[in-house]
C-alpha cells in the first residue's frame, strides 16, 4: 500500500532551511536596534525642538524687556531734559528752585519708575530735590555721574551710571544724569534722575522664567543694574568676563547662547539685546534644567515603553526561533529515523533475497529471476542457459574438517561462482546445501559450457585440500542446459535438464562439466 504524502507548504520548507536560524536571529536583533535607533532619533529631535522653543521664548522676552527699559529711560530723560532747561534758562534763585521742587515732586509722584530728582551746583552741593528738604552740608561731588559730567564738557547726552544706594532713602537706584552749563558753556552742575531698581525688579517679577531663570539689566561695561531673582550681592557686580559681553555683544547687538552663568554657574539659554539709544543690555535666561524638564520626563516614559516593547519583541522573537529550532531538530531526527528505517528495510529486503553464508542470491531470488528471464527470453526468442554446480564429496569434507571448515569451503566455492557472472543480467545463486547455479540470459550452450568450465577451473586452481576426494582437492561437477523458452514455460524446464546433466557429470567421475544431452534425457516432470 502506498501512503500519499501531503505536500509540504513552501513556507514550512523555508522554515526548515538551516540558514533560517541565523537569519531570524539577525532579524530580531535588527528590528530591536531599528526601534532603539528610531526612538533615540525622535528623542534627540524632541530635545532640539524644546531648545528651539526656549530660544524663541527668551528672545521674545529680551525684546519686550529692552522695549520697556528704553521706554522707561526715555520717560525719565524727558523729565530730566525739562529740568535742565528750566535750571539753565530760569536760573537757580530761590523762587525758581521752589517752583522746580513742586514740579519735581509731581513727576516723582506720577512716575512709579522715578525714585527721585536732584540738581547739584558746580561744586556738588544740592540745589533742589524732589524729596524737599536738603540735608545740611549735603554734597555729591564724589559721585561717579558728577565726576563724569564735570570731566566730559562735550558730552551732552544722558549718562547712566553704575547702581548706587540713595543717600536719602538708602534704596538701590540707577542714576540717569545730564550736564548743567552756564551761558558760557562752563560746567554748572548736574541734573539727576534716580530710577528705582525695585520698580524694575517688580516688573521683571511678572514674567514666568520658571524655577531657575534670570532677567538682568546691565550697563554696556558689564555692570549689573538689576537682576531677577533679586540677589543683593549681584547688584553692581561685573559680568564683563561672561560670554555675552566678551564675545557675543561686540559682534551682534542681539543674540542667544547656551552657557554657564558666571554669577551662579547654572547653565542657561541666554538671549540678550542691546537697548537702543542707551548703554544698556537686557539679558533673559532660562535654565537648561527647566527647559528640558518636560523632555526628561517624556523621555523617561518613552524609554520605559520602548524597553517593554523591545523586551517583548526580543522574547517573542527568540521564542519563535526556539520553536523553529525544535522543528528543525525534529525534522532532522525524523529524517534520520526514516533513513534508518529505509536502510533497515533494504537490509531486510536484501536478506530476504540473499544467502546468508555466501551472500549470493538465494533460492527465492533465483526462482523469481528464472521466471522473469524465461518470460523475457520467450518474448524475444533468445536462449537462456542455466549451470548447476555441486561440490564433490562434500559430506566427507564436512566429516573430515568439521562443519565450519565446510562453511569456509562453501564461501570459497561461492566466490568462484560469483566470478562466473560476466554480464549485468547474469545471476549467481546458492541453490541449496553445497549446490550452486549460474543463470546466464542470452547465452548459448557453447558460452554456458565455457563459463561453467572456467568456474570449475577456478575452484581447481584454489586447490582446497580435501583428503576425502580421490584427487585430494575440492572439486565441482556442473550440468548445463540451454533453453529457447516458449511462452508459458516453467523454471523446471530449465532446472531439471541441468540437474540431469549434473547427475551425469557425477556419474561420469565428477570434477567435470556436462551439457544436457537430450538423447539420454529422462522425461521431465
Ligand atoms: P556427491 O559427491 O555425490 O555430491 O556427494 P556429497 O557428499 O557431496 O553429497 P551429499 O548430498 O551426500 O552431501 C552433501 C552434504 O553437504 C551434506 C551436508 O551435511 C552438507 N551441507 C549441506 N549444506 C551445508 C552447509 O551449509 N554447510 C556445511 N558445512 N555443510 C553443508
Ligand atoms: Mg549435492
Ligand atoms: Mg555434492
Amino acid at each position: 500500500m502506498t501512503v500519499k504524502r501531503k505536500a509540504v507548504p513552501v513556507w514550512r520548507r523555508w522554515l526548515l532551511e538551516p540558514a533560517v536560524l541565523p537569519l531570524a536571529r539577525v532579524f530580531v536583533v535588527l528590528v530591536c536596534l531599528a526601534l532603539l535607533a528610531t526612538d533615540a532619533w525622535l528623542i534627540w529631535k524632541a530635545r532640539g525642538v524644546q531648545l528651539r522653543e526656549a530660544q524663541v521664548e527668551t528672545s521674545n522676552l529680551a525684546s519686550a524687556l529692552a522695549r520697556q527699559a528704553a521706554d522707561t529711560l526715555k520717560k525719565a530723560d524727558t523729565v530730566l531734559l525739562d529740568l535742565v532747561e528750566r535750571l539753565q534758562v530760569d536760573g537757580t534763585a530761590e523762587p525758581q528752585l521752589q517752583r522746580l521742587n513742586g514740579l519735581m515732586r509731581q513727576h516723582v509722584y506720577e512716575q512709579a519708575e522715578l525714585h527721585g530728582l536732584f540738581a547739584y551746583d558746580r561744586d556738588g552741593n544740592w540745589l533742589v530735590t524732589s524729596f524737599g528738604a536738603i540735608p545740611p552740608g549735603a554734597n555729591n561731588a564724589d559721585r561717579e555721574y558728577f565726576i563724569f559730567h564735570r570731566e566730559h564738557p562735550d558730552d551732552h547726552d544722558p549718562h547712566v551710571g553704575p547702581p548706587i544706594r540713595s543717600r536719602t532713602t538708602n534704596e538701590w537706584v540707577i542714576p540717569l544724569s545730564r550736564r548743567l552749563e552756564d551761558a558760557q558753556g562752563n560746567f554748572a552742575g548736574v541734573a539727576l534722575a534716580t530710577l528705582s531698581i525695585g520698580y524694575f525688579q517688580q516688573f521683571y517679577g511678572t514674567f514666568d522664567i520658571r524655577d531657575h531663570g534670570t532677567i538682568s539689566l546691565a550697563l554696556n561695561d558689564g555692570t549689573v543694574l538689576v537682576r531677577n531673582p533679586f540677589l543683593e550681592s549681584t547688584i553692581g557686580s561685573n559680568i564683563s568676563n561672561g560670554r555675552i559681553f566678551k564675545s557675543l555683544l561686540p559682534q551682534r547687538p542681539v543674540g542667544s547662547a547656551m552657557h554657564a552663568s558666571i554669577l551662579d554657574g547654572v547653565e542657561r539659554l541666554f538671549s540678550y539685546r542691546q537697548i537702543q539709544g542707551y548703554p544698556l543690555v537686557v539679558i533673559a535666561g532660562l535654565a537648561k534644567e527647566d527647559i528640558l524638564a518636560d523632555w526628561h520626563a517624556d523621555t523617561a516614559r518613552q524609554l520605559m515603553v520602548l524597553g517593554v516593547l523591545v523586551s517583548l519583541i526580543w522574547l517573542l522573537g527568540f521564542y519563535l526561533i526556539r520553536l523553529i529550532k525544535r522543528g528543525q531538530t525534529a525534522e532532522v531526527e525524523l529524517r534520520a529515523t526514516r533513513d534508518a528505517l529505509r536502510s533497515f528495510n533494504l537490509r531486510l529486503e536484501k536478506q530476504a533475497l540473499e544467502d546468508e553464508l555466501t551472500h549470493l542470491a538465494n533460492r527465492r531470488r533465483l526462482m523469481r529471476a528464472l521466471e522473469d528471464e524465461i518470460a523475457r527470453a520467450a518474448r524475444y526468442q533468445r536462449p537462456l542457459a542455466l549451470v548447476l554446480f555441486d561440490v564433490d564429496y562434500f559430506k566427507q569434507y564436512n566429516d573430515i574438517y568439521g562443519h565450519s571448515a565446510g562453511d569456509e569451503c562453501l564461501r570459497a566455492v561461492a566466490k568462484a561462482i560469483r566470478g562466473g557472472q560476466k554480464r549485468p543480467a547474469d545471476l549467481a545463486a546458492r541453490y541449496g546445501g553445497e549446490e550452486f547455479c549460474l543463470l546466464l540470459p542470452e547465452t548459448d550452450a557453447q558460452g554456458a559450457l565455457q563459463v561453467a568450465e572456467q568456474v570449475r577451473a577456478t575452484v581447481e586452481a584454489q586447490a582446497i585440500v580435501h583428503a576425502g576426494c580421490p584427487w585430494l582437492r575440492v572439486s565441482l561437477s556442473a550440468g548445463v542446459h540451454v533453453l529457447l523458452p516458449q511462452p508459458g514455460d516453467r523454471p523446471q524446464q530449465l532446472v531439471q535438464p541441468a540437474d540431469q546433466a549434473l547427475y551425469a557429470a557425477k556419474a561420469a567421475g565428477r570434477d567435470r562439466v556436462l551439457l544436457y544431452d537430450e538423447s539420454v534425457a529422462q522425461p521431465i516432470g
